[in-house]
């Protein structure tokens, strides 16, 4: 499409803006006014702003405007604040028409190096999106029973580089029964036995003790097994504030099978007891008002992506969309960029600020 950029009071290419004597002259007018040009891509008109390198004068989207533009306008950008998904380069994960998902991730996590691929965090946060559960909608059932089936169902529409699903590297135990004590160790040594490379682990953390040289992970679902970690990645088992649970995903040694397992690479994720998650107790506390008024929503997933990439706290579902929702506060990370976010976002759509300050959240 031809971009057209709504300047001065008239509407011009934005070709013709950057690549002309007059269209220079008129962007250096305009550079530093308060009125900004607006992206004529959309009806509403999408603000942009003014840059200058030199003598050379250009138009940037505001920061957390990319997908406010439409899909064809050169100013799109998946510079999604609903997900860190995008932050891959191309070909580590992709869609294929038949609905599947294709990743790339390494045969063990262990080794992973460059960021060519996907890490075992990564993989976590992707399974929990594609099984939903960082969504929550009112009168839904968070039962382990519920959540398992919901990761293995995911599981079974990933695929891994060798062309296997990663079901068939995954474990994902079903809610412990008394009737069938065993069941999830017949399972999980199933999986063992199978001499895969990287057999991955998903459970609930029921706790850990920490020793000189490991370790000592316990898991739900399968009492009596002891997951055996290396010292480095104990730091990770330090809830940011308790009560908070937690999801645990582990590559364990390929071949191994007792009731003693080693653990060659881990990643969690803190949530809720519902398993929302919620990397800390503010987001926690947010979660817990917004279920007490049954409005739907959904938690953001970093993913890979950099912490410099803002990323709203929650998403309101709403009939006609999802809105962003900002949790800030005097001592709150990212609490100034949060808020210059949400003041551009505002021009286009409502925004909620949950300020973690007041006494009871207000919006
Ligand atoms: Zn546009």
């Amino acid at each position: 499409m031809v971009q057209r950029i709504f300047i001065g009071g008239a509407a011009h290419e934005a070709k013709w803006l950057l690549d002309t004597r007059a269209g220079q002259d008129l962007l250096s007018r305009h550079y530093g006014q308060e009125a900004l040009p607006q992206c004529l891509c959309s009806d509403r008109g999408i603000e942009m702003s003014i840059r200058r390198t030199n003598n050379f004068f250009f138009l940037a989207r505001l920061a957390g405007t990319g997908n406010l533009h439409e899909h064809d306008c050169p100013s799109y950008g998946q510079e999604n604040y609903f997900s860190g998904l995008s932050c891959y380069p191309s070909g580590v994960v992709q869609e294929t028409p038949e609905g599947r998902t294709l990743l790339q991730i390494p045969p063990s996590f262990a080794t992973l190096g460059a960021m060519n691929a996907m890490s075992l965090r990564g993989l976590l946060h992707l399974l929990i999106a594609e099984a939903a559960i960082n969504q929550w909608l009112p009168d839904e059932e968070r039962t382990w029973a519920r959540i398992s089936h919901r990761l293995r169902s995911a599981a079974m529409f990933i695929d891994t580089p060798d062309g296997q699903p990663l079901s068939e590297r995954l474990c994902v135990p079903d809610a412990y029964t008394r009737d069938a004590p065993s069941q999830n160790h017949e399972t999980l040594k199933a999986l063992l036995c199978h001499n895969l490379p990287g057999p991955l682990l998903i459970a609930p953390i029921k706790g850990c003790e920490s020793g000189p040289k490991a370790t000592r992970l316990m898991l739900k679902h399968l009492p009596g097994i002891r997951f055996w970690l290396p010292a480095a990645h104990a730091a990770q088992l330090t809830p940011p504030a308790t009560p908070l649970f937690g999801l645990a995903i582990l590559e364990l040694q390929s071949g191994s099978q007792s009731a003693n397992l080693n653990v060659r690479h881990m990643a969690v994720l803190w949530t809720d007891r519902c398993y929302t998650p919620c990397p800390d107790e503010a987001i926690a506390r947010v979660a817990e008002q917004l279920r007490k008024t049954q409005q739907a929503f959904l938690t953001p997933l970093r993913f890979d992506a950099n912490e410099s990439h803002l990323l709203a706290d929650f998403a309101l579902l709403r009939d006609h969309g999802a809105e962003p929702a900002f949790v800030v506060g005097s001592d709150y990370p990212d609490s100034r960029a949060k808020k210059a976010l949400a003041t551009v976002l505002r021009r286009y759509f409502p925004v909620s600020i949950f300020d973690v300050d007041a006494t009871a959240l207000s919006t």
